[in-house]
């Protein structure tokens, strides 16, 4: 008999897979590690109209669009959610997301609880939500240091925010704790692996199950 795996494959919707934290809980790591080894995900480039830091590229991190284009991409509904976070504002351009979940890709985003909010309301089947946080306030502090992109004053900012942030940690389906990396990424890919197997977002399921009941 052969060993070989089943060819069988049920079509299935793509998911939107959010991981938020507090700045500097190791969520930039996660998500390019996460790129890294999962085929299938592809990352959402939000819109913002926070100035470029060094070593950013435009339409690789993020577009990097003014004030007034970030308010026509709003009124013409352009966007699936979008919130100011420190001074800046931030959103999902809704085309790339909708067609990957139609063609059965996964979307990664990198937002935070306010646009997570919004995703819930509007697209709860289609939504997994993973909150990180970091296993110590000092453990933060010394992260957000070693980064050294943003101003001290930036940096004093960023750890004031970090505890209001945290407070939204029970509105996220999942919580992860990043003390080790490569645990909290095994973790991750746990949550995804099993969340692609939801009943709901198999859609060849009800063909599949109709031939098997026909005897085929
Ligand atoms: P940063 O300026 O450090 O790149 O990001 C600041 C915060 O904005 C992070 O918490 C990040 O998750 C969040 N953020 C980035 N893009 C979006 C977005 O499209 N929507 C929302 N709601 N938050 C975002």
């Amino acid at each position: 008999m052969s060993n070989k795996s089943s060819a069988i494959s049920i079509a299935r919707r793509g998911l939107m897979f959010v991981l938020s934290s507090p700045s500097g809980a190791g969520k930039t790591t996660i998500s390019r590690r996460l790129m890294e080894l999962e085929a299938n995900v592809h990352l959402s480039i939000s819109v913002t109209t926070r100035p470029r830091r060094p070593g950013e590229v435009d339409g690789v991190h993020y577009h990097f669009i003014s004030g007034e284009e970030f308010g026509l991409m709003v009124n013409r509904q352009e966007l699936l959610e979008h919130a100011k976070v420190f001074d800046y504002y931030y959103g999902t351009p809704k085309g790339p997301v909708e067609q990957h979940l139609a063609a059965g890709h996964d979307v990664l985003f990198d937002i935070d609880w306010q646009g997570t909010q919004q995703l819930r309301q509007n697209a709860r089947d289609d939504l997994v939500s993973v909150f990180l946080l970091p296993p110590s306030t000092r453990d933060l502090e010394k992260r957000l240091h070693t980064r050294a992109q943003d101003s001290a004053e930036v940096i004093a900012k960023r750890m004031s925010k970090a505890a209001d942030e945290m407070s939204h940690w029970a509105e996220y389906d999942y919580v992860v704790i990043n003390e080790d990396i490569e645990q909290c990424l095994g973790e991750v890919r746990t949550i995804l692996h099993a969340e692609r197997l939801k009943r709901h977002r198999g859609i060849g399921l009800v063909d599949f199950v109709k031939r098997l009941r026909e005897g085929h």
